[in-house]
């Protein structure tokens, strides 16, 4: 649990899973994010789409790439990533890169690494880092674990677990 979650951080949260459901039921693996700018404006959100075979297109790549060509360096500093799950090297990079702001998630990678273990999911070809250790600027938040739960749940789902 993190230091300053407010009221809003939990609602944007909580949005990153609808997304993540969304997902899972367009046949899609259960991960959704949110982009918000410092007034509280949500500017952009997505969820994962990488049924179609491009394993790159995860929504905090995504959104690191609307934000690239929309915002200005100082609103990315001050925009907020809410995310159903913690970056993977690849989107921790880009968030790096693109230089966005605080990065809130429901469930961490080690999290999830421990979920597919247990489904007895193969490991994937790119190795879960926590965040800090890909961008050691990063502030961050998370996991939280009510919503976790519910991102376990989704992930069970995708597997034909639950
Ligand atoms: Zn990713």
């Amino acid at each position: 649990m993190a230091d300053n979650t407010t009221e809003d951080d939990l609602r944007h949260l909580r949005r990153c899973v609808e997304l993540a459901t969304e997902a899972l039921e367009s046949g899609d693996e259960p991960f959704g994010s949110v982009l918000v700018a410092a007034d509280g404006t949500v500017l952009a959100e997505d969820h994962n789409r990488v049924a179609g075979g491009d394993h790159t297109r995860h929504p905090e790549f995504a959104l690191a790439r609307w934000a690239a060509g929309r915002l200005t360096p100082a609103e990315r500093a001050a925009a907020t990533v809410y995310t159903s799950g913690e970056h993977c090297p690849m989107c921790a990079a880009a968030h790096g890169w693109v230089g966005l702001g605080r990065i809130v998630y429901a469930s961490s990678s080690e999290q999830l690494a421990g979920w597919l273990a247990e489904l007895g999911v193969p490991a994937p070809p790119v190795r879960a880092l926590p965040i800090r250790e890909v961008v050691p600027g990063a502030v961050v938040a998370g996991p939280y674990p009510v919503l976790a739960e519910e991102v376990r749940t989704l992930h069970r789902r995708f597997h034909g677990a639950a």
